[in-house]
């Protein structure tokens, strides 16, 4: 359990999601059986459906994993969106680069792999679309960076920001847990008053925040 909504909630939620077929089912089951986290069902969702909204042209995606979530994304954008995502992991990211690889969507997604500390502050291009989903502890300094590469109205989503339901209440924190859930705190805190931005946090999956830009023609 989450720690986030009532079971009951999740599982009926999760319950009425299709499930996946062919290569994504089987990345699904390797990262069970492999202890990969991935982007829970309804996490995946929301990813879609908002992808198919805002149509990004260019999509950043710090954390890949085994490649799971840039798939993902990869199918709900049109063929000329092209996705990077970074991977501190050697391991990982040779895993990701072979999921890509036998996937029909090889062309559109490129992983870098390095820590995404020294990887983002050498991007130049700007995205339209941003998924944080990597090191809890260092959203604040990602997201610094994130704002310089971020086009206007784009958007970026941060995964696990609610931390098992931690940063929320102090009774379920453990203590070796402690120093992530203050930085993740401090995270919410700043992008939620940040001035000139809108912002929200979703309950779903270990908690999901949205942020984007207030433009002069959307004031
Ligand atoms: N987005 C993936 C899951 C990512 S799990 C999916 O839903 O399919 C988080 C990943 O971030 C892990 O593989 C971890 O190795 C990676 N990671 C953690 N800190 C990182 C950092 N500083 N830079 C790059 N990758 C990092
Ligand atoms: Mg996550």
């Amino acid at each position: 359990m989450s720690q986030i909504n009532e079971e009951y909630i999740e599982e009926y939620i999760r319950s009425i999601i299709p499930a996946n077929e062919g290569y994504l089912r089987e990345i699904e089951e390797y990262a069970i059986k492999n202890h990969i986290p991935i982007v829970e069902k309804e996490v995946a969702q929301l990813l879609k459906v908002l992808l198919r909204i805002i149509n990004p042209k260019k999509i950043l995606e710090v954390g890949t994993a085994i490649g799971y979530s840039a798939l993902v994304m990869a199918s709900s954008t049109t063929s000329d969106c092209q996705i990077t995502t970074i991977e501190r992991r050697e391991d990982m990211a040779e895993k990701a680069k072979i999921n890509i690889k036998n996937s029909s969507f090889r062309d559109r997604i490129k992983v870098l792999q390095g820590d995404a500390e020294d990887i983002l502050p050498t991007l130049e291009e700007k995205y339209d679309f941003i998924f944080l989903d990597a090191a809890k502890g260092q959203y604040l300094n990602f997201f610094n960076e994130c704002t310089r590469i971020l086009n206007k109205r784009g958007v970026i989503m941060s995964d696990n920001v609610l931390f098992k339901g931690m940063v929320a209440s102090d009774r379920l924190v453990i203590r070796r847990k402690k120093t992530i859930v203050k930085r993740l705190r401090k995270y919410l805190e700043h992008i939620n008053n940040l001035e000139g931005y809108e912002s929200c946090i979703l309950p779903i999956g270990d908690g999901v925040a949205l942020i984007t830009e207030r433009s002069e023609d959307n004031e």
